[in-house]
C-alpha cells in the first residue's frame, strides 16, 4: 500500500510550539484532514487539499483519512496540542481496527505534540513536577458517573489533576459540580490554576485556591490545574505568583 498516513499535533496554539517534524509531515501532505480552526493553523500549500469537518464528526474524520491514504495520498490528520491526549490520533486506531483489513498494511506515523498541560504548566511553574493525572471533563464520551469517580480517586491518591475540557456551553455546571467534590478532599487552600488559551494572543493564567476557583473562569479554551497537598505558591509582590510541586513527598 502506497498511501501513508500521519496524525499530528499542533501544540497549543503558538506557531513556534509546532515541533519542526510536524511542520515537515504538514508540509510534505498531498491532503490535510481536522477540525476547521486547527486546519486554520496550518500555512497553505499549493495542490494540497484542505477536508475540514466538525469537531465532533471525529469517527467519520479517522475513516475518510483512512480511505484516503489506502488511496494513495499522503494524508496528513490534525490535532491540537499532543494527537494521542483526548484526540484524532485513537480514533484513527479505532478506524484502523474496525474498518477494512487492507488498512493495517498502511504507512501510519504519530507524531507527537505539546499537549495543553505542558504549555500551561511551564507558563505557571511547575505544577506538574511530582504524580500528576490528566482527566477530560467532559461526559460526551462517557458518563459522568465515571467522571466524578476518577476525580475524587485522583484526587484522594494525592495527584496533581490536569483537567482538559472543563466546560463548554452545552456543560456549564460540570466544573462547579467537579470543585464541590473536590472541596471536602482537598483543603481550601490547595492551589487552582485556569490557563486559557495558553501560547495565543488571548491568552490569560488566573491562579487562585480550591476555596475560591470560580468556574466562570473557564471556557473550553481553558485547562484547569487542581494541585496536590504537596503543590507550594511563590507569592511574588505585583507579579503572578508561580506554583510548583516538589520532586519529593515525606512518608504520611
Ligand atoms: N489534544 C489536545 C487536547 C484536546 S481536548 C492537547 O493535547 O492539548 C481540548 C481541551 O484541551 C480544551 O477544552 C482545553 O481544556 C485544552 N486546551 C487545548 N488547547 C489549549 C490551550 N491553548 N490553552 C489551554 N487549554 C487548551
Amino acid at each position: 500500500m502506497t498511501g501513508q498516513l500521519a496524525i499530528v499535533g499542533l501544540g497549543p496554539g503558538d506557531p513556534r510550539c509546532l515541533t519542526p517534524q510536524a511542520a515537515a509531515t504538514l508540509a510534505n501532505a498531498s491532503d490535510l484532514v481536522g477540525y476547521a480552526p486547527y486546519l486554520a493553523r496550518v500555512p497553505g500549500r499549493p495542490n494540497q487539499r484542505r477536508h475540514s469537518s466538525d469537531n465532533r464528526a471525529e469517527r467519520e474524520r479517522a475513516h475518510h483519512a483512512a480511505a484516503l491514504a489506502a488511496s494513495g495520498r499522503c494524508v496528513a490528520v490534525v490535532s491540537s496540542g499532543d494527537a494521542g491526549v483526548f484526540a484524532m490520533a485513537s480514533a484513527v486506531f479505532e478506524a484502523i481496527e474496525t474498518g477494512e483489513p487492507a488498512w493495517r498494511a498502511l504507512d501510519i506515523e504519530v507524531v507527537p505534540g505539546i499537549s495543553a498541560m505542558f504549555a500551561a504548566s511551564a507558563r505557571i511553574g511547575a505544577p506538574l513536577g511530582h504524580d500528576f493525572c490528566a482527566l477530560s471533563l467532559s461526559d460526551n464520551l462517557k458518563p459522568w458517573a465515571v467522571v466524578t469517580e476518577r476525580l475524587t480517586a485522583a484526587a484522594s491518591a494525592g495527584f496533581v489533576i490536569a483537567l482538559y475540557n472543563p466546560r463548554s456551553r452545552a456543560r456549564p455546571w460540570q466544573l462547579g459540580t467537579a470543585f464541590d467534590l473536590l472541596r471536602p478532599i482537598l483543603p481550601a487552600t490547595t492551589p487552582v490554576a485556569f490557563a486559557t488559551a495558553v501560547t495565543c494572543p488571548e491568552e490569560r493564567i488566573d491562579i487562585t485556591t480550591l476555596g475560591e476557583a470560580d468556574p466562570e473562569l473557564a471556557d473550553m479554551r481553558t485547562l484547569v490545574l487542581i494541585g496536590s497537598a504537596t503543590t507550594r505558591r511563590i507569592d511574588r509582590q505585583g507579579m503572578r505568583p508561580w506554583l510548583y510541586t516538589p520532586r519529593g513527598e515525606s512518608a504520611s
